[in-house]
């Protein structure tokens, strides 16, 4: 058994990720939700025809910017509106309809590194009644201001390049039952792609709630699923003998989330909802979920229902609809650079470690692990991470160069988990042992 050396590290930005932070900006995202809003409507079953008005001319819009933003990616950067046929289902659809999910995919520059990482946010939005699809619906923060932050991401990042694969898209079909991301998820599993994260942001800019007087622009929430929804029957029995409830890959990602998005970005909080997604509401991250990836909901702190869901008009003094006028374009800045500062540190890092093992097999109050260099990239060292047990983040980080250590931390009493890293300080997502020898 080796015993590594150990020294407690200060983390800093890196660089070039500080510096794309700082490229976001709100009069570009004002500018996407305007082109937006001015669509009219942009109901999953509004005209596909129109050049102006509808799904078919806001998917056309943004595929446009897409292809604007690859001018400047050395070819790495590809759109395409991917389509699939969708037929009455008694439910939310009463006419056979092509749904099409807008997507850009930045191809990564390491040919043996298959990770894929996901930025969504839909382009579809409703009126009171989700089946009007004529009258004006202007979905200005549901969910304009996730799209926005989906384009500005790809604007920004597009021009740098990545080790790993990054796709942004704005998918349609979300009020009709998450139906564009369910196409999408669905066909990953079939195709067993490695998307290691998913990001949806659904409702991020704006900054106050009704019925409260709340008004707050420095917090945002992070919503993970606890115990996995994903083959939940064959890892029950490991999850409650480890005491894994709160360990699930989303809960992971949701921790990166608050603490990259807090180191990059200044006078935003990340707060960690312990919930897959809040009451009477469904988002595109569930589909990813529910087929085993690694998928998380970023939305604003407070909701205002007066602007969710509803047709335009004023009744008894309340401005009711979802206008551009109530989203809180440097809130939106802020959210869209804590997406932008995760989605470069996971696509710069190496790949998780492989074949991390914590040996349990005899009674000690120290705790040895083993593990594997990553699959991909390139390495300084790892990232040790400790935590008590009833911790929501992660309270020491411990670099060492070598692929195995003895920690004076009894593993009766704390979570260990390791991170690749790299020369720049790009951290990948943590991964927790599995129970071996060396
Ligand atoms: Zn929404």
């Amino acid at each position: 058994m080796c015993s590594a050396t150990f020294s407690q590290t200060t983390i800093i930005r890196d660089n070039t990720i500080e510096k794309m932070v700082k490229e976001v900006s709100p009069d570009s995202l004002k500018y996407y939700i305007t082109s937006l809003v001015a669509m009219g409507t942009r109901n999953t079953l509004s005209t596909q025809k129109d050049s102006k008005r509808g799904i078919g001319a806001a998917r056309r819009w943004i595929l446009n910017k897409f292809t604007q933003f690859a001018a400047s990616s050395n070819g790495r950067l590809t759109g395409f509106i991917d389509t699939t046929t969708l037929f009455p289902d008694k439910k939310r659809i009463d006419t056979t309809i092509v749904l099409g999910n807008v997507v850009a995919t930045l191809k990564g520059t390491d040919p043996a590194d298959d990770r894929i990482f996901i930025i969504s946010g839909h382009l579809d939005n409703m009126r009171t009644n989700v089946m009007d699809r004529t009258g004006d619906a202007p979905g200005a923060n549901d969910d304009g201001s996730g799209s926005a932050a989906v384009l500005e991401c790809a604007r920004v990042m597009s021009k740098h390049p990545f080790p790993a694969t990054i796709i942004f898209v704005t998918v349609s079909g979300e009020e009709q039952g998450l139906l564009g991301a369910y196409y999408m998820a669905d066909k990953a599993r079939k195709e067993n792609l490695n998307i290691e994260a998913v990001l949806n942001n659904d409702i991020m800019g704006s900054n106050n709630s009704s019925g409260t007087n709340i008004i707050a622009n420095n917090k945002v929430r992070v919503f993970s699923e606890g115990i996995p929804f994903y083959e939940l029957d064959k890892n029950a029995k490991m999850i409650r003998q480890l005491g894994l409830e709160n360990d699930g890959k989303s809960r992971q990602l949701a921790r990166y989330v608050k603490e990259t998005g807090e180191r990059y970005v200044d006078n935003i909080d990340v707060v960690m909802v312990y919930r897959n997604d809040r009451f009477l509401r469904g988002g595109d991250h569930t589909p990813y979920v529910e087929n085993g990836y690694a998928a998380v909901r970023i939305t604003e702190m407070n909701e205002n229902y007066y602007h969710q869901h509803q047709d335009v008009r004023k009744e008894n003094g309340i401005q009711y609809g979802d206008l551009i006028d109530f989203v809180d374009f440097e809130y939106l800045r802020k959210n869209t650079a804590v997406n932008l500062s995760v989605l470069a540190s996971l696509a710069s890092a190496p790949s998780k470690p492989q074949d991390l093992k914590i040996d349990v097999t005899r009674l000690s109050n120290s705790s040895d692990l083993y593990w594997k260099a990553p699959k991909s990239g390139k390495v300084k060292g790892y990232y040790i991470l400790v935590r008590e047990t009833t911790s929501p983040v992660w309270q020491k980080k411990i670099f060492t160069s070598q692929t195995s250590a003895t920690l004076p931390y009894s593993k009766d009493n704390y979570f260990f988990a390791v991170q690749s890293v790299n020369d720049n300080n790009n951290e990948g997502l943590p991964e927790l042992p599995g129970i071996g020898k060396n």
